[in-house]
């Protein structure tokens, strides 16, 4: 654990945030790769064969909270999650679900990686 981003946690108050303390390993989770910045584990719940959640170490609401350079850095990281998981070649999609209506249901920004079947458009 990268101290300043323990700190920050701490010190931003959000420590009561479910994917921070995932960051913390206070909560367990099924890491798929690791970055300095990014996290990358996999959705409790899957939608699709792979169903990974990529997510900056540092608390941030949502995408539009995120500067330039990690927004970056997290699709890298969905990019590698992908290749890992043998899809990058047949397909995958990600989904940043933002706010109410874009149905963002945990408030620390993350990118759902989804793929290993045909994924249907419009989603709901
Ligand atoms: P969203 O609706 O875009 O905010 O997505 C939140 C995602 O987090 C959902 O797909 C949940 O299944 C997933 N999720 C909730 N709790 C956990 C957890 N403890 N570990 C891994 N994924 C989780
Ligand atoms: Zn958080």
């Amino acid at each position: 654990m990268n101290d300043r981003v323990h700190r920050y946690q701490y010190d931003a108050g959000v420590t009561d945030c479910l994917f921070c303390r995932i960051v913390a390993g206070e909560i367990p989770a099924t890491l798929v790769t690791e970055t300095d910045t990014t996290l990358a584990f996999r959705d409790i719940d899957p939608k699709a064969p792979t169903h990974v959640l990529v997510i900056p170490k540092e608390h941030h609401t949502a995408i539009g909270d995120v500067d330039p350079v990690l927004a970056g850095q997290i699709l890298a990281t969905a990019h590698q999650v992908a290749k890992a998981e043998g899809i990058d070649e047949s397909g995958y999609r990600l989904v940043f679900n933002t706010g109410k209506d874009g149905g963002q249901t945990v408030f620390h920004v993350h990118c759902h990686v989804l793929g290993g079947r045909g994924l249907t458009w419009p989603p709901g």
